[in-house]
């Protein structure tokens, strides 16, 4: 049941504020300053994106002694926290995440807060930060939380499907490209013995296929055969799953790592842009479920 207040906050979040302003009530001399704010009501019809990322993470990485290229923790703790913004905001249909980024995108026909940019933002934007401040210690438990963490964030709207798919693209081929990179410069430092410049002058200039021959020929390391979740990155999608343990389906929010780029994923995935009914994910079998699953399943 929704409560007065609920009913009444629903009500004043969906009408602009505009009407309110205009409409009698009791003011005091200061009262107009309120004019001062500016409409941010987001164009309809769009796509819209909400895509945070930390505040100088170079040095916080470094003051909490991420492993370099990749820390699973850091990047556990990003999912986890994105995914209690996707959980509060059942408007977002797809999330992506890499590095110290993540992408959210609320449906095309969203009347959330109004479409008002700045609430989206800074709403989306504190829930993840606080959330990564709040689950610090689920994964990185002897590692103290030295100093409050930052996070940016901004709106950008897409009008067509097209659009989105090439946004969601170009963040996952930039994931491919840092981290193709990154693997090659931290394994010159860390197998090869190089120092950090040495490493940076070694890489400057050099195409992918560069990189990926010389793990394999001095290192003898297969760049196809790294770690899915560092290559791709982390989607995370509303779906219903089977609870092994209870032997009945529940909503949850599951993270993938694979090609988003390709049609396959959005053919196999057709309900985030057709708005569709949340669809059935079956993992394969004897595949071990991921923390996060099994922690929304309280398995
Ligand atoms: P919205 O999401 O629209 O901001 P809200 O519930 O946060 O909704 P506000 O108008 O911001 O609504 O009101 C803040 C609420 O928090 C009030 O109900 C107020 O009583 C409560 N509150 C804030 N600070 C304190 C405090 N220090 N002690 C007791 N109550 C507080
Ligand atoms: P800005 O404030 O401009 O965003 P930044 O230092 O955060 O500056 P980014 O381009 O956002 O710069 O880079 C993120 C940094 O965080 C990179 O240096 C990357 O190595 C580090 N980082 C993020 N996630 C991880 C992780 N899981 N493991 C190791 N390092 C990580
Ligand atoms: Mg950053
Ligand atoms: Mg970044």
């Amino acid at each position: 049941m929704f409560s007065f207040f609920k009913i009444s906050r629903l009500f004043y979040n969906n009408i602009p504020h505009k009407v309110l302003h205009t409409t009698k009530m009791a003011k005091s001399k200061f009262e107009y300053v309120r004019n001062f704010e500016t409409e941010d009501r987001l164009l309809p019809n769009c796509w819209i994106v909400i895509r945070i990322d930390g505040r100088d993470f170079h040095k916080f990485s470094k003051k909490h002694n991420f492993k370099k290229p990749n820390d699973n923790r850091a990047i556990d703790l990003m999912n986890h926290a994105a995914m209690k913004v996707m959980d509060d905001f059942k408007d977002i249909s797809i999330a992506y995440g890499q590095s110290d980024e993540y992408s959210f995108v609320l449906r095309k026909n969203t009347e959330i807060y109004n479409r008002r940019g700045t609430k989206l933002m800074t709403y989306i934007n504190s829930l993840f930060s606080s959330s990564y401040v709040f689950y610090w210690g689920e994964y990185f438990k002897e590692e103290k939380l030295r100093y409050p963490p930052a996070f940016d964030s901004r709106a950008v709207l897409y009008p067509t499907d097209e659009n989105l798919r090439d946004y969601l693209s170009w963040r996952q081929a930039d994931c491919h490209i840092n981290n193709l990179y990154n693997t090659t410069f931290w394994t010159l430092i860390n197998k090869g013995g190089l120092t950090n410049r040495e490493a940076e002058q070694k890489l400057c200039g050099t195409f992918s296929s560069d990189k990926n021959e010389l793990l394999f020929s001095e290192f003898g390391i297969n760049y196809n055969n790294e770690p899915e979740i560092f290559k791709k990155g982390t989607i995370l999608l509303r779906k219903k799953v089977l609870n092994p343990k209870s032997q009945k389906n529940k909503t949850t929010i599951i993270p993938l790592h694979e090609d988003l780029i390709g049609d396959k994923f959005w053919e196999k995935h057709s309900e985030i842009l057709n708005i569709g009914a949340t669809t059935f994910y079956e993992y394969p079998e004897d595949f071990d479920l991921p923390y996060l699953v099994l922690r929304q399943l309280n398995i």
